[in-house]
Protein backbone atom coordinates (compact mmCIF):
# COMPACT_ATOMS: atom_id res chain seq x y z
CA UNK A 1 0.00 0.00 0.00
CA UNK A 2 1.08 3.35 -1.13
CA UNK A 3 1.48 5.63 2.67
CA UNK A 4 -0.62 7.94 4.02
CA UNK A 5 0.59 11.59 2.22
CA UNK A 6 3.69 12.55 3.57
CA UNK A 7 5.89 9.71 4.26
CA UNK A 8 7.66 8.17 2.28
CA UNK A 9 7.30 4.99 -0.10
CA UNK A 10 8.88 2.14 0.40
CA UNK A 11 9.91 2.20 -3.18
CA UNK A 12 11.19 5.98 -2.87
CA UNK A 13 14.41 6.17 -3.46
CA UNK A 14 16.74 6.80 -0.35
CA UNK A 15 19.71 9.13 0.14
CA UNK A 16 20.82 6.95 2.43
CA UNK A 17 21.26 3.77 0.76
CA UNK A 18 22.53 5.96 -2.45
CA UNK A 19 24.86 4.12 -4.91
CA UNK A 20 27.33 7.20 -4.33
CA UNK A 21 29.46 9.40 -6.65
CA UNK A 22 32.13 9.08 -9.15
CA UNK A 23 34.29 10.72 -5.99
CA UNK A 24 33.58 9.57 -2.47
CA UNK A 25 32.72 12.24 -0.04
CA UNK A 26 32.21 12.36 3.55
CA UNK A 27 28.43 12.71 4.16
CA UNK A 28 27.31 16.30 5.00
CA UNK A 29 26.38 16.58 8.93
CA UNK A 30 22.98 18.63 8.34
CA UNK A 31 21.82 18.00 4.61
CA UNK A 32 20.84 14.34 3.00
CA UNK A 33 22.61 13.04 0.07
CA UNK A 34 20.07 14.25 -2.55
CA UNK A 35 19.99 17.99 -0.78
CA UNK A 36 23.34 18.06 -1.31
CA UNK A 37 22.56 17.43 -5.51
CA UNK A 38 20.46 19.76 -5.70
CA UNK A 39 22.35 22.87 -3.38
CA UNK A 40 25.43 22.14 -5.74
CA UNK A 41 23.11 22.34 -9.10
CA UNK A 42 21.73 25.56 -7.78
CA UNK A 43 25.04 27.09 -7.25
CA UNK A 44 26.56 25.82 -10.66
CA UNK A 45 27.55 28.80 -13.33
CA UNK A 46 25.17 26.74 -15.39
CA UNK A 47 22.47 26.84 -13.64
CA UNK A 48 22.74 30.79 -13.83
CA UNK A 49 23.00 30.85 -17.06
CA UNK A 50 19.16 29.38 -17.85
CA UNK A 51 18.04 32.74 -17.36
CA UNK A 52 19.17 33.88 -20.72
CA UNK A 53 18.66 30.78 -22.28
CA UNK A 54 15.83 30.33 -24.62
CA UNK A 55 12.52 28.51 -23.96
CA UNK A 56 10.68 28.66 -27.53
CA UNK A 57 11.29 32.87 -27.22
CA UNK A 58 14.09 34.05 -27.08
CA UNK A 59 14.61 36.09 -23.80
CA UNK A 60 14.96 39.50 -25.57
CA UNK A 61 11.51 38.82 -27.11
CA UNK A 62 9.66 39.48 -23.56
CA UNK A 63 10.47 39.84 -20.45
CA UNK A 64 7.09 37.41 -19.27
CA UNK A 65 7.95 34.36 -21.53
CA UNK A 66 9.16 31.22 -19.96
CA UNK A 67 13.43 30.95 -20.00
CA UNK A 68 15.22 27.75 -19.14
CA UNK A 69 15.36 28.81 -15.98
CA UNK A 70 11.96 29.28 -14.99
CA UNK A 71 10.70 26.23 -16.97
CA UNK A 72 12.81 24.49 -14.63
CA UNK A 73 11.77 25.97 -11.66
CA UNK A 74 8.40 24.92 -13.04
CA UNK A 75 9.25 21.45 -13.52
CA UNK A 76 10.61 20.89 -10.24
CA UNK A 77 6.98 22.81 -8.45
CA UNK A 78 5.37 20.18 -10.48
CA UNK A 79 7.52 17.40 -9.27
CA UNK A 80 7.23 18.23 -6.16
CA UNK A 81 3.81 18.10 -5.31
CA UNK A 82 3.42 14.95 -7.00
CA UNK A 83 6.27 13.32 -5.34
CA UNK A 84 5.15 14.15 -1.93
CA UNK A 85 1.92 13.03 -2.41
CA UNK A 86 3.26 9.42 -3.62
CA UNK A 87 5.92 9.47 -1.06
CA UNK A 88 8.56 9.79 -3.41
CA UNK A 89 12.04 11.56 -2.22
CA UNK A 90 11.02 15.03 -2.92
CA UNK A 91 14.73 16.05 -2.57
CA UNK A 92 15.84 14.02 -5.29
CA UNK A 93 12.96 14.87 -8.06
CA UNK A 94 13.78 18.21 -7.11
CA UNK A 95 17.09 17.95 -7.63
CA UNK A 96 16.57 16.35 -11.08
CA UNK A 97 14.01 18.81 -12.31
CA UNK A 98 16.59 21.93 -11.69
CA UNK A 99 19.13 19.99 -13.38
CA UNK A 100 17.49 18.31 -16.27
CA UNK A 101 18.07 20.99 -18.87
CA UNK A 102 21.71 22.60 -18.23
CA UNK A 103 22.80 20.88 -21.19
CA UNK A 104 20.88 23.02 -23.45
CA UNK A 105 22.36 25.45 -25.99
CA UNK A 106 21.55 28.81 -26.81
CA UNK A 107 18.32 29.10 -29.07
CA UNK A 108 16.50 26.07 -27.83
CA UNK A 109 16.12 22.94 -29.68
CA UNK A 110 17.18 24.78 -32.76
CA UNK A 111 20.38 25.23 -31.40
CA UNK A 112 20.88 22.38 -30.47
CA UNK A 113 19.97 20.61 -33.89
CA UNK A 114 22.27 23.04 -35.34
CA UNK A 115 24.93 22.30 -33.01
CA UNK A 116 24.54 18.34 -33.31
CA UNK A 117 24.74 18.85 -37.48
CA UNK A 118 28.20 21.08 -36.89
CA UNK A 119 29.64 17.67 -35.10
CA UNK A 120 27.92 14.90 -37.00
CA UNK A 121 31.14 13.49 -37.91
CA UNK A 122 32.63 14.54 -33.86
CA UNK A 123 30.54 12.09 -32.45
CA UNK A 124 27.16 14.63 -32.41
CA UNK A 125 25.39 16.87 -29.88
CA UNK A 126 22.14 15.76 -27.44
CA UNK A 127 21.19 17.94 -24.95
CA UNK A 128 20.32 15.02 -22.20
CA UNK A 129 23.91 14.25 -22.65
CA UNK A 130 25.83 17.54 -22.29
CA UNK A 131 23.31 18.05 -19.41
CA UNK A 132 25.46 15.27 -17.89
CA UNK A 133 28.62 16.53 -18.89
CA UNK A 134 27.94 19.36 -17.63
CA UNK A 135 27.57 18.02 -14.03
CA UNK A 136 30.13 15.69 -14.54
CA UNK A 137 32.90 17.23 -16.30
CA UNK A 138 31.84 20.99 -17.42
CA UNK A 139 31.87 22.77 -14.17
CA UNK A 140 35.07 23.13 -12.35
CA UNK A 141 34.68 24.52 -8.85
CA UNK A 142 35.95 21.81 -6.34
CA UNK A 143 39.79 21.56 -6.02
CA UNK A 144 40.10 18.08 -6.69
CA UNK A 145 37.95 16.85 -9.51
CA UNK A 146 35.77 17.97 -12.28
CA UNK A 147 32.18 18.19 -12.57
CA UNK A 148 30.25 18.83 -9.68
CA UNK A 149 29.85 15.32 -8.02
CA UNK A 150 26.36 14.20 -7.96
CA UNK A 151 25.26 10.84 -6.53
CA UNK A 152 24.16 8.36 -9.08
CA UNK A 153 20.42 8.89 -8.67
CA UNK A 154 20.73 12.51 -10.14
CA UNK A 155 22.64 11.50 -12.50
CA UNK A 156 20.61 8.86 -13.69
CA UNK A 157 17.30 11.45 -13.53
CA UNK A 158 19.26 13.51 -15.52
CA UNK A 159 20.29 11.01 -18.55
CA UNK A 160 16.83 11.10 -19.55
CA UNK A 161 17.60 9.23 -23.27
CA UNK A 162 20.69 8.17 -24.88
CA UNK A 163 21.52 6.57 -28.39
CA UNK A 164 22.99 2.94 -27.83
CA UNK A 165 26.38 3.87 -29.39
CA UNK A 166 26.59 6.83 -26.53
CA UNK A 167 25.05 4.43 -23.69
CA UNK A 168 28.15 1.95 -25.08
CA UNK A 169 30.62 4.47 -24.50
CA UNK A 170 29.72 5.38 -21.30
CA UNK A 171 29.51 1.84 -19.86
CA UNK A 172 32.59 2.04 -20.95
CA UNK A 173 34.12 4.57 -18.44
CA UNK A 174 31.25 3.72 -16.18
CA UNK A 175 30.65 -0.05 -15.79
CA UNK A 176 27.26 -0.51 -14.06
CA UNK A 177 26.67 3.17 -14.25
CA UNK A 178 23.70 5.70 -15.55
CA UNK A 179 23.92 4.26 -19.07
CA UNK A 180 23.34 1.11 -18.02
CA UNK A 181 19.84 0.78 -17.78
CA UNK A 182 19.90 1.97 -21.76
CA UNK A 183 21.32 -1.12 -22.92
CA UNK A 184 19.16 -3.48 -20.32
CA UNK A 185 16.02 -2.10 -21.11
CA UNK A 186 15.60 -0.97 -17.25
CA UNK A 187 13.83 1.65 -16.29
CA UNK A 188 15.36 4.77 -13.80
CA UNK A 189 13.88 5.25 -10.37
CA UNK A 190 10.07 6.31 -9.67
CA UNK A 191 12.00 10.35 -9.07
CA UNK A 192 13.59 10.59 -12.59
CA UNK A 193 10.31 9.11 -13.78
CA UNK A 194 8.43 12.02 -12.31
CA UNK A 195 10.76 15.16 -13.09
CA UNK A 196 10.63 13.74 -17.05
CA UNK A 197 6.68 13.50 -16.60
CA UNK A 198 6.55 16.94 -15.30
CA UNK A 199 8.49 18.10 -17.79
CA UNK A 200 6.16 18.06 -20.22
CA UNK A 201 3.42 18.91 -18.34
CA UNK A 202 4.83 21.73 -17.38
CA UNK A 203 5.69 22.66 -20.61
CA UNK A 204 2.38 21.83 -22.59
CA UNK A 205 0.62 24.30 -20.12
CA UNK A 206 3.17 27.14 -20.22
CA UNK A 207 3.85 27.09 -23.75
CA UNK A 208 0.13 27.79 -24.26
CA UNK A 209 0.33 30.84 -22.00
CA UNK A 210 3.77 31.94 -23.86
CA UNK A 211 2.08 31.16 -27.18
CA UNK A 212 -0.95 33.13 -26.09
CA UNK A 213 0.89 36.23 -24.86
CA UNK A 214 2.98 36.17 -28.25
CA UNK A 215 -0.29 36.74 -30.29
CA UNK A 216 0.97 33.43 -31.78
CA UNK A 217 -1.94 31.26 -30.41
CA UNK A 218 -5.29 32.26 -29.96
CA UNK A 219 -8.12 31.30 -27.57
CA UNK A 220 -10.13 30.21 -30.82
CA UNK A 221 -7.63 28.03 -31.97
CA UNK A 222 -6.92 26.23 -28.98
CA UNK A 223 -10.82 25.33 -28.96
CA UNK A 224 -9.30 22.24 -31.11
CA UNK A 225 -7.28 20.67 -28.39
CA UNK A 226 -9.80 18.75 -25.88
CA UNK A 227 -7.82 18.96 -23.12
CA UNK A 228 -8.12 22.87 -22.58
CA UNK A 229 -11.07 23.16 -24.50
CA UNK A 230 -13.25 21.14 -22.04
CA UNK A 231 -11.33 23.23 -18.79
CA UNK A 232 -12.06 26.48 -20.60
CA UNK A 233 -15.74 25.32 -21.00
CA UNK A 234 -15.68 24.43 -17.17
CA UNK A 235 -14.24 28.04 -16.38
CA UNK A 236 -16.87 29.77 -18.18
CA UNK A 237 -19.63 27.61 -17.02
CA UNK A 238 -18.38 28.51 -13.47
CA UNK A 239 -17.63 32.13 -14.05
CA UNK A 240 -19.56 33.44 -16.70
CA UNK A 241 -18.01 37.17 -16.97
CA UNK A 242 -14.95 35.80 -18.37
CA UNK A 243 -16.47 35.28 -21.68
CA UNK A 244 -15.72 39.00 -21.62
CA UNK A 245 -12.92 40.06 -23.89
CA UNK A 246 -11.50 42.32 -21.51
CA UNK A 247 -11.19 39.09 -19.10
CA UNK A 248 -9.13 36.87 -21.91
CA UNK A 249 -5.89 36.45 -19.38
CA UNK A 250 -8.14 35.78 -16.61
CA UNK A 251 -9.80 32.98 -19.07
CA UNK A 252 -6.47 31.85 -20.18
CA UNK A 253 -5.69 31.61 -16.59
CA UNK A 254 -8.06 29.83 -14.67
CA UNK A 255 -8.34 27.11 -18.28
CA UNK A 256 -4.55 26.56 -17.47
CA UNK A 257 -4.80 26.13 -13.70
CA UNK A 258 -7.55 23.61 -14.41
CA UNK A 259 -5.85 21.57 -16.79
CA UNK A 260 -2.30 21.85 -14.93
CA UNK A 261 -4.71 20.23 -11.28
CA UNK A 262 -6.16 17.49 -13.68
CA UNK A 263 -3.09 16.06 -14.99
CA UNK A 264 -1.49 16.17 -11.81
CA UNK A 265 -4.06 14.31 -10.10
CA UNK A 266 -4.35 11.92 -12.81
CA UNK A 267 -0.59 11.00 -12.59
CA UNK A 268 -0.68 10.90 -8.86
CA UNK A 269 -4.05 8.94 -8.74
CA UNK A 270 -2.55 6.55 -12.21
CA UNK A 271 1.00 6.07 -10.77
CA UNK A 272 -0.87 5.15 -6.89
CA UNK A 273 -2.84 2.71 -8.62
CA UNK A 274 0.17 1.06 -10.58
CA UNK A 275 2.52 1.26 -7.50
CA UNK A 276 -0.33 -0.04 -5.58
CA UNK A 277 -0.16 -2.90 -8.37
CA UNK A 278 3.42 -3.82 -9.04
CA UNK A 279 4.35 -3.34 -5.06
CA UNK A 280 8.13 -2.51 -5.68
CA UNK A 281 10.00 -3.44 -2.53
CA UNK A 282 12.28 -0.75 -3.02
CA UNK A 283 13.69 1.76 -5.25
CA UNK A 284 15.25 -0.66 -6.98
CA UNK A 285 12.76 -2.86 -7.81
CA UNK A 286 10.78 -0.20 -9.47
CA UNK A 287 13.73 -0.18 -12.12
CA UNK A 288 12.86 -3.75 -13.18
CA UNK A 289 9.32 -2.93 -14.06
CA UNK A 290 7.81 -0.86 -16.87
CA UNK A 291 7.25 2.98 -16.31
CA UNK A 292 5.08 3.14 -13.46
CA UNK A 293 5.15 6.71 -13.22
CA UNK A 294 2.55 7.76 -15.21
CA UNK A 295 -0.74 9.33 -16.80
CA UNK A 296 -4.06 7.16 -17.67
CA UNK A 297 -4.87 6.06 -20.70
CA UNK A 298 -7.18 8.96 -21.62
CA UNK A 299 -5.09 11.91 -20.14
CA UNK A 300 -1.81 10.32 -22.09
CA UNK A 301 -3.95 10.27 -25.38
CA UNK A 302 -5.11 14.16 -23.86
CA UNK A 303 -1.19 15.08 -23.15
CA UNK A 304 -0.25 14.10 -26.15
CA UNK A 305 -2.72 15.84 -28.96
CA UNK A 306 -1.82 18.90 -26.84
CA UNK A 307 1.62 18.47 -27.58
CA UNK A 308 1.09 17.88 -31.45
CA UNK A 309 -0.90 20.95 -31.57
CA UNK A 310 2.18 22.79 -29.97
CA UNK A 311 4.32 21.49 -32.59
CA UNK A 312 1.95 22.93 -35.30
CA UNK A 313 0.88 25.63 -34.42
CA UNK A 314 3.80 27.68 -32.18
CA UNK A 315 6.68 25.11 -32.56
CA UNK A 316 6.22 25.32 -36.37
CA UNK A 317 5.09 29.13 -36.63
CA UNK A 318 6.64 30.97 -39.51
CA UNK A 319 7.46 32.97 -36.69
CA UNK A 320 9.14 30.83 -34.17
CA UNK A 321 10.96 29.46 -37.44
CA UNK A 322 12.23 32.68 -38.84
CA UNK A 323 14.09 33.36 -35.02
CA UNK A 324 15.59 29.90 -34.55
CA UNK A 325 16.63 29.95 -38.01
CA UNK A 326 18.75 33.20 -37.29
CA UNK A 327 20.00 31.49 -33.98
CA UNK A 328 21.06 28.18 -36.01
CA UNK A 329 23.16 30.21 -38.07
CA UNK A 330 24.71 32.24 -35.00
CA UNK A 331 25.54 28.05 -33.80
CA UNK A 332 27.10 27.33 -37.18
CA UNK A 333 29.38 30.28 -37.75
CA UNK A 334 30.57 30.13 -34.64
CA UNK A 335 31.37 27.13 -34.75
CA UNK A 336 33.28 27.29 -37.81
CA UNK A 337 35.08 30.02 -36.70
CA UNK A 338 35.98 29.20 -33.57
CA UNK A 339 37.10 25.54 -35.33
CA UNK A 340 39.59 26.90 -37.38
CA UNK A 341 40.59 29.66 -34.99
CA UNK A 342 44.28 29.24 -33.44
CA UNK A 343 43.06 31.00 -30.45
CA UNK A 344 39.29 32.46 -29.47
CA UNK A 345 38.81 29.91 -26.92
CA UNK A 346 38.65 30.88 -23.37
CA UNK A 347 41.69 29.16 -21.78
CA UNK A 348 40.07 26.03 -20.34
CA UNK A 349 39.01 25.12 -23.48
CA UNK A 350 41.47 26.07 -25.67
CA UNK A 351 44.05 22.82 -24.63
CA UNK A 352 41.56 20.47 -25.13
CA UNK A 353 42.75 17.59 -27.39
CA UNK A 354 39.37 16.79 -28.98
CA UNK A 355 39.06 20.49 -30.51
CA UNK A 356 35.27 20.00 -31.71
CA UNK A 357 33.64 18.72 -28.90
CA UNK A 358 35.86 21.83 -26.64
CA UNK A 359 34.09 24.19 -29.27
CA UNK A 360 30.75 22.28 -29.18
CA UNK A 361 31.04 22.83 -25.14
CA UNK A 362 31.98 26.17 -25.65
CA UNK A 363 28.94 27.12 -27.40
CA UNK A 364 26.54 25.16 -25.66
CA UNK A 365 26.98 26.53 -22.35
CA UNK A 366 26.34 30.17 -23.91
CA UNK A 367 23.22 32.11 -23.27
CA UNK A 368 21.36 33.34 -26.38
CA UNK A 369 22.58 36.69 -25.59
CA UNK A 370 26.47 36.10 -25.21
CA UNK A 371 26.03 34.36 -28.28
CA UNK A 372 24.50 36.85 -30.07
CA UNK A 373 27.39 39.11 -28.93
CA UNK A 374 29.98 37.10 -29.65
CA UNK A 375 28.80 36.05 -32.99
CA UNK A 376 28.36 40.44 -33.82
CA UNK A 377 32.08 40.79 -32.41
CA UNK A 378 33.61 38.01 -35.08
CA UNK A 379 31.23 38.27 -38.01
CA UNK A 380 30.27 42.19 -37.88
CA UNK A 381 26.80 41.16 -38.71
CA UNK A 382 23.68 41.39 -36.18
CA UNK A 383 21.37 39.09 -36.60
CA UNK A 384 18.81 40.23 -33.71
CA UNK A 385 17.57 44.54 -34.35
MG1 LIG B 1 12.65 20.74 -19.95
Amino acid sequence: MTPIHGALAACASDPARTRGRLHPVTPAPTRNAFQRDRDRIVHSSAFRRLVYKTQVFLNHEGDLFRTRLTHSLEVAQLARDIARALGLHEDLVEAVALAHDLGHTPFGHAGQDALNDCMRAHGGFEHNLQSLRVVDVLERRYPEHDGINLTFETREGILKHCSPANARRIEAREPGGVARRFIEGTQPSLEAQLANLADEIAYNAHDIDDGVRSGLLTLAQLAEVPLFAGHQAAALHDHPHLAKPAQGRRLLYESIRRMLSAQVYDVIATTRAAIDAAAPQDADAARHMGPLVRFGADMRAQSTALKRFLFARLYRHPQVMETTARGQQVVRELFAIYLDAADGLPPEFAGSADRPRAVADYIAGMTDRFALREHERLTGQRLFA
